[in-house]
């Protein structure tokens, strides 16, 4: 008895500010004031734009791109602001005792229910931005495509997906947490990474046919283009889909995802409606230079590389500002410390992921021109692509730095400039 009484006692722990969750907010802090302020004071464009696009093509991709910016950032100050306080403000530790007397004092019962109420209070949290966002901006700007109800049948799916695999996530956290209170962060990070790999190849096959369909291209011009490039490029591609975009939206766009026999390109219905063939191979050809240049796989490497990194400081962080009885396991609000800390982290190290991605991007334009061997194509296609998707054609150059996992339109028509002079 002495022992439960001890654990009771322990729950009301509170972790403790030091010097790294300063660091943490101050750099998060210091990035949103940075973005809030080049959202609201862009500056002028490069006058590069205007051999390009018109002056009201510019401003209204102004418009459309400000509102969604200044969306995502008072989104992010709201979520970091009320798991900050909770955690901080002596709010966690309480509820931590709340959480396990629902559960009828089980632990892991504790620990799902305080998960399900934090989840559930980030969800409200950003439901109006990306409600706004993502439906009423998507249909003032003629965008969206999709009734009121479908949205809503969107969210709730997604919800579900995301709340199933995470709830399983959270037990497996707390297991480890507890079970490797020394090394949890390299098991935990294994996981992850393992379950990055399996969630690269199951994706495309197993969650995406649940939003979309995907059918086999059929236009025999496109196959014959296809099969023309992968050739040239030694890549075998034997998938090359469809996707029912039109349903959604009016934006034209193409990915690629998967691996090994989930390897595939998507391409939006909607790209195919609107874009002449040409410029259509543009984007199989950049899809494919993607393939070619190993970028799916990078991607991964570099993912499993920012999971350890991420979880020996979010271990150090725990160690350092929790403090926890040998006997005793980790209180649920542990939880809410980690989502502060992923929030806070994700958002700070953005700058360095995009980096990373804009690097690909470019180097996937520039093999594309050399596979087309059509280099007007490829301007055409980014000019057409930014002003179809009313795409910031001068964006600021922090939010570029900041946010941009692309670059933007004028550095891409750089890059086929480059791709010609090499040739
Ligand atoms: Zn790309």
């Amino acid at each position: 008895m002495v022992l439960s009484h001890g654990e009771r006692e322990g729950f009301k722990l509170q972790p403790r500010f030091n010097v790294i969750w300063l660091f943490l907010m101050l750099i998060a802090g210091i990035f949103s004031l940075l973005y809030l302020w080049y959202v609201l004071f862009p500056g002028r464009a490069d006058p590069e734009v205007f051999k390009y696009f018109t002056a009201d093509q510019f401003s209204r991709a102004r418009e459309y791109t400000t509102t969604l910016r200044l969306f995502f950032i008072g989104s992010f100050l709201i979520q970091a602001a009320v798991l900050g306080w909770l955690v901080f403000g002596g709010r966690a530790a309480g509820l931590s005792s709340w959480a396990r007397e629902l559960a009828g004092n089980s632990y892991i019962g504790g620990v799902l229910v305080l998960f399900l109420s934090v989840w559930m209070l980030q969800r409200l949290i950003s439901l109006p931005f990306l409600l706004y966002g993502d439906y009423y901006w998507q249909h003032r700007w003629g965008f969206s495509t999709q009734t009121m109800g479908s949205w809503w049948i969107d969210y709730l799916k997604m919800a579900g997906i995301e709340l199933v695999l995470t709830s399983l996530g959270v037990a497996v956290f707390f297991l480890i947490l507890n079970r490797w209170p020394g090394t949890w962060w390299i098991v935990g990070a294994s996981f992850l990474s393992v379950w990055l790999v399996i969630q690269s190849y199951i994706w495309p096959v197993a969650v995406a046919p649940l939003f979309n369909s995907f059918e086999p291209a059929k236009n025999q011009s496109l196959i014959e283009m296809v099969d023309a490039l992968s050739s040239k490029a030694g890549v075998p591609v034997d998938k090359v889909l469809i996707m029912d975009a039109s349903q959604r939206t009016t934006k034209a766009n193409a990915y690629f995802a998967g691996l090994g026999k989930t390897k595939q390109i998507v391409l939006y219905d909607t790209l195919l409606e609107k874009y002449p063939m040409e410029q259509v191979e543009a984007v199989v050809a950049h899809e494919m230079a993607h393939w070619r240049q190993g970028h799916i796989v990078k991607g991964i490497a570099l993912g499993i590389a920012g999971n350890f990194l991420l979880w020996g400081l979010l271990f150090l962080l725990i160690r350092l500002t929790v403090s926890i009885p040998w006997y005793m396991h980790y209180p649920p609000h542990t939880w809410i410390i980690v989502m502060l800390f992923f929030t806070l982290v994700s958002f700070s190290s953005s700058p360095l992921q995009n980096y990373f991605s804009r690097a690909m991007e470019r180097e996937a334009d520039l093999v594309a021109v050399q596979l087309t061997g059509n280099p007007a194509a490829a301007k055409n296609l980014h000019i057409n692509l930014a002003a179809g998707n009313l795409s910031d054609l001068s964006p600021n150059y922090f939010i570029r730095w900041f946010s941009y996992s692309h670059p933007p339109v004028l550095e891409r028509i750089e890059t086929v400039n480059q791709a010609v002079s090499k040739q």
